[in-house]
């Protein structure tokens, strides 16, 4: 068994074993493997295993994996910072778009979304720790950015996302993930389709399931350390 494939199993074992510690049903929470610096052979993978849904970050190294694996069928998710003179690119070549956190992307990816495409489907990132340098809108942003997001057409506004800051007290971790939480309850009632929670890496992926989380974004426990971004393709 390949080293993708053991590791795919554990990181399937610990959501099922901490959905049933948190009274949750495991098919309500979704993998997402984050596959940013790994070669399209990783997520082939991954695939064959079973796994359908994948995370990128970079647009040029993403475009590449999702040519030369089109022949797969592959739920690809954009969870990677996004300058406005790029989301054409997303519009039309994702699933899923994680980090909107102003309306005027999310009002271009709306603009620029293929007829003959489902709607994209949007989550808003919030910037719950309150960091300086991170992208993110406020937690107080988020009720009137939803409402403007929610009237778009070629997009479906599906919930939130975020990275809280890094923290070696799990208590810490989940309160974050608590307040998201509640973020979320709180739309729920203007916008009940929100059925979506964004939370979780290979680091804190228990604490972001106990309160909640429907996305869990683990890109380490599945790949192993990432390799330098400019890395040669015969390390796999
Ligand atoms: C890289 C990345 C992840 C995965 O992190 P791991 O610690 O490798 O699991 C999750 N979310 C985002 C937004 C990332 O950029």
């Amino acid at each position: 068994m390949s080293s993708i494939a053991k590791n795919l199993e554990k990181v399937r074992q610990q959501i099922a074993d901490t959905a049933v510690q948190s009274n949750r049903q495991s098919n309500e929470i979704t993998l997402l493997a984050v596959s940013k610096t790994r070669p399209a052979d990783d997520l082939r993978s991954a695939y064959e295993e079973g796994q359908r849904h994948f995370g990128e970050n970079y647009l040029q190294e993403s475009l590449e994996k999702i040519q030369s694996l089109s022949d797969l069928d592959i739920c690809w998710h954009f969870i990677g910072p996004l300058q406005s003179n790029k989301t054409r690119t997303v519009a039309e070549n994702f699933d899923w778009m994680h980090t909107v956190d102003r309306l005027k992307i999310a009002q271009r990816l709306s603009a620029q979304r293929p007829e003959q495409l489902a709607p994209l489907n949007i989550c808003i990132q919030v910037n719950i720790s309150n960091e300086d340098s991170k992208s993110g809108c406020s937690p107080e942003q988020v009720a009137e950015l939803a409402d403007q997001i929610s009237q778009l057409p070629n997009i479906s506004l599906r919930g939130l996302m975020a990275i809280p800051k890094a923290s070696s007290d799990p208590k810490e971790q989940a309160e974050a993930f608590q307040k998201m939480r509640l973020l979320q309850l709180e739309l729920q009632q203007s916008h009940p389709q929100l059925d979506t929670l964004s939370m979780g890496m290979s680091g804190d992926m228990n604490e972001a399931i106990s309160a909640g989380s429907t996305i869990v974004r683990v890109g380490t426990a599945i790949f192993g350390p990432r390799p330098p971004k400019i890395a040669s393709s015969d390390n796999h």
